[in-house]
C-alpha cells in the first residue's frame, strides 16, 4: 500500500498554487506535455479527492452536517489512508499581524459575515478551530487561500479562503463582498464552486469553498497554449449549462475568463469567482466592469446591458480555448481593442472546424438580442458530438 507521503506528493503535483503570470502571447507553436509516469500500487488521488473532498450536491443543504455519512469501519479498513493536507506553513498567523487591521462602525456591521445566522441557509457554527490547516492553495487579492480538513466526521476537504476586513474597507467592496458571498451561498451547481459555510473573527472573513483540486485553469490553459476542439467543446457545455442555471436565478456574472475558472478533480470545470456578479432580477445595468479583452460592444460603448453579456463572453472564451488569445486582442492599445469589439472585428485561423467557428460567430453578435440562446448552444452540433455518453442536459432535455 503506498504511504501517506506519496499521496502527498501526487497532489503537490497537481500544481495548485500563487498567483496568475502573466498573461502570454497568443502561442506560435504547442508545447509538449510532460510524460507521466503511471505507478500501479499508487492509490488514484482522484478517487482519493472524490471521497474526502466534500461534494457538491445539487440539493438545498447548506451545512456540512447533512452530508452522507463518513465510510463504515469495514469500508475504513479496506480504504486507503485518508488524503493528506500537506503542511501548514503557519502563514495565517504570520500574515494576520501584517495586514489584520480590525474595522469598526458601519463596516464592522457589514463584515460580520456568519453563515451560522443566514435567515435562509443557516449553517452549524464554524471557527478556525473546526479545522486541520493544510498546505496554501494559493493567494488572493484580500488573503490567502488553504487546503483544510473539517476536525469533525467525516471530515471533508475544503479550501478556506481568508479576506481581510480592512482591506475590503480600503477597497470600497464591503458591499460587493456581502454580495459576492450572497449570491454564491445559494448557488447549487456542479460547474459552480460551491460555498459551505462562511465565518469571521475581529480582522479576517473565512470562505469555506469547494476544493478545486486541478486548481485554475487558467494554469492550463498557459501550459498547454490552447486546447483541442474536445476539450474546449467540452468545458463550453458545462460552462452553458453553468450559465442558464445562472440566469435562471437572474444571476448575471459579468467577469467570464479563464482566471475565474478552476478545475476539479475529474477534471471538470467549475466557475470560481463571483466578484462582479449582480443580482438583478429585471434590472439593465449602466456600470463598466469587467476585463477588457472580455467586454462586449454594449458595455464598451457605455450602454445598458443583460445577461447577454455572459453569451458574449462565452463566445470569446471559447475563441481562446482554442486559438489560445482572445479574438480582440490588440496588444498596440486599449483603445484599438475597444474598436475591434465594437466593429466585431473577427478573424479564424484557418484550422477551425465549420462548427467551431459556427458556435462563436453566433455568441459574438454585435446586438445582444441576436446572440446565440444558451439552450441553443447545448443542442449545437459541435457540443453534441464531443459531449460524453449518459451526460444529461436538463434544461435541454
Ligand atoms: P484574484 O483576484 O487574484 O484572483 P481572489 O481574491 O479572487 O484573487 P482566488 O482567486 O479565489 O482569490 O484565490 C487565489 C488562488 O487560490 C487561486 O488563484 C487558486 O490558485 C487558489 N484557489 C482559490 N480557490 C480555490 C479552490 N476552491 N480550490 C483550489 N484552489 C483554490
Ligand atoms: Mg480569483
Amino acid at each position: 500500500m503506498a504511504t501517506v507521503g506519496s499521496v502527498t506528493r501526487q497532489i503537490a503535483a497537481l500544481e495548485i498554487s500563487g498567483s496568475n503570470p502573466p498573461r502570454p502571447a497568443a502561442p506560435t507553436s504547442s508545447i509538449a506535455r510532460p510524460n507521466h509516469t503511471k505507478h500501479a500500487s499508487q492509490p488514484s488521488v482522484a478517487k482519493l479527492l472524490t471521497k474526502f473532498a466534500a461534494p457538491n450536491l445539487n440539493s438545498n443543504q447548506s451545512s456540512l452536517e447533512n452530508l452522507p455519512p463518513p465510510p463504515s469501519r469495514k469500508e475504513k479498513d479496506a480504504a486507503p489512508p485518508a488524503l493528506d493536507i500537506g503542511r501548514y506553513d503557519g502563514g495565517l498567523e504570520i500574515e494576520n499581524k501584517e495586514r489584520g487591521e480590525s474595522v469598526s462602525g458601519d463596516a464592522a456591521t457589514e463584515l460580520a459575515l456568519d453563515s451560522s445566522l443566514s435567515q435562509t441557509y443557516p449553517t452549524q457554527e464554524w471557527s478556525l478551530h473546526s479545522f486541520d490547516m493544510g498546505r496554501p492553495l494559493g493567494k488572493g487579492k484580500f488573503g490567502r487561500v488553504y487546503m483544510v480538513r473539517t476536525k469533525t466526521a467525516p471530515n471533508y476537504i475544503l479550501a478556506l479562503k481568508t479576506l481581510y476586513k480592512c482591506e475590503l474597507v480600503k477597497n470600497k467592496v464591503e458591499k460587493q463582498t456581502r454580495r459576492e458571498i450572497e449570491i454564491q451561498q445559494n448557488l447549487r451547481h456542479p460547474n459552480i464552486i460551491r460555498l459551505f459555510g462562511f465565518f469571521h473573527d475581529e480582522t479576517r472573513i473565512f470562505l469555506m469553498v469547494e476544493f478545486a483540486g486541478k486548481g485554475e485553469l487558467y494554469k492550463q490553459l498557459s501550459k498547454h497554449g490552447c486546447f483541442t476542439e474536445k476539450r474546449s467543446s467540452r468545458y463550453i457545455d458545462q460552462m452553458a449549462d453553468a450559465l442558464i442555471y445562472l440566469h435562471g436565478k437572474h444571476v448575471i456574472h459579468r467577469d467570464i475568463k479563464p482566471e475565474n475558472l478552476l478545475v476539479g478533480i475529474n477534471g471538470e470545470l467549475k466557475i470560481g469567482d463571483f466578484g462582479w456578479s449582480v443580482h438583478a432580477p429585471g434590472l439593465r445595468r449602466m456600470t463598466m466592469c469587467g476585463t477588457l479583452d472580455y467586454l462586449p460592444p454594449e458595455m464598451v460603448e457605455g450602454k445598458e446591458h443583460n445577461e447577454k453579456v455572459d453569451h458574449w463572453a462565452l463566445g470569446v472564451l471559447t475563441y481562446e480555448f482554442m486559438i489560445g488569445a482572445p479574438p480582440f486582442e490588440d496588444r498596440s492599445s486599449v483603445k484599438n481593442t475597444y474598436r475591434r469589439i465594437a466593429r466585431v472585428d473577427l478573424k479564424f485561423p484557418p484550422n477551425l472546424s465549420a462548427d467551431a467557428k459556427d458556435v462563436i460567430s453566433k455568441l459574438l453578435q454585435y446586438d445582444p438580442q441576436k446572440r446565440l440562446a444558451l439552450t441553443d448552444l447545448l443542442r449545437h452540433p459541435w457540443l453534441v458530438k464531443y459531449r460524453p455518453q449518459g451526460t444529461v442536459r436538463e434544461s435541454i432535455a
